[in-house]
């Protein structure tokens, strides 16, 4: 698999859904979501010049740490993008810069927790239910002023931003106002004071509508399938 290559036509899709709408290219970080490759394929992926590397699942992404020897994964931030289950908080903290799916108090507590014994706050994403679809989780906008100010007496806990996931449609076109209703709400929570300044950056956007996400605003784009598989 030639990723080089890959990343290549995607960075081009991405500045040109920048330069539709007027955004610098260097706000976009692409997260590239490795969950379906080995560790071998892993390494190249990093090799090939991606920076910041997302997995949804402990299980997986800690062998592939130990398996690709320290400065290999040191050289890259991991991105814990997948639902966390708050007995594996301790286990993650060590080895992850950033959570995407914070979305209950108590996975905050735990985070706060744990955290003292690193002696550093976890960068962490807000997940949101923009959709209101059942099947996905995250926290309904309704929820996020209480949930933010519980959240702002948990010094271990640092809110970056928010991540969303969009309904998956055959039409990108369907997640737009998904990902539009992300940045208003961010922008909204931030003009409220809800949020610190910094709480500024939007995961949004997969494989099949990341031009769309990054036309909204988008500054993470967690990119699996289209980066990595055949
Ligand atoms: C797998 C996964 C992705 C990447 O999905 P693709 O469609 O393969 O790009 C993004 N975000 C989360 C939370 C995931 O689990």
């Amino acid at each position: 698999m030639d990723y080089e290559k890959r990343l290549q036509e995607i960075r081009a899709r991405i500045a040109a859904a920048c330069s539709r709408v007027g955004r610098n290219l260097e706000d976009v970080t692409i997260v590239a979501v490795t969950k379906y490759i080995d560790t071998e394929q892993t390494e190249q992926v990093i090799r090939a010049g991606l920076t910041d590397i997302g997995e949804n699942r402990l299980q997986v992404a800690l062998p592939k740490m130990e398996g690709m020897g320290a400065e290999l994964q040191a050289s890259v931030r991991w991105h814990y993008i997948g639902s966390l289950q708050t007995k594996k908080v301790k286990d993650v903290l060590p080895r992850f810069y950033m959570i995407h799916s914070l979305d209950r108090l108590s996975l905050a507590e735990e985070i706060h927790k744990r955290a003292a014994a690193f002696g550093r706050s976890i960068p962490c994403l807000v997940q949101v239910n923009i959709s209101g679809e059942e099947s996905k989780s995250g926290l309904a906008p309704a929820e996020l002023p209480a949930f933010l100010q519980q959240v702002r007496e948990l010094d271990g806990v640092e809110v970056r931003g928010f991540m969303t996931m969009a309904p998956a449609g055959a039409d990108p076109e369907e997640a737009r106002p998904v990902f539009r209703g992300l940045r208003e709400l961010r922008d909204q929570l931030l003009a409220q004071g809800l949020v610190p300044a910094q709480a500024r950056e939007l995961s949004m956007g997969m494989s099949g509508d990341y031009e769309i996400a990054v036309e909204e605003g988008a500054t993470l784009v967690r990119l699996g399938s289209i980066l990595v598989n055949g």
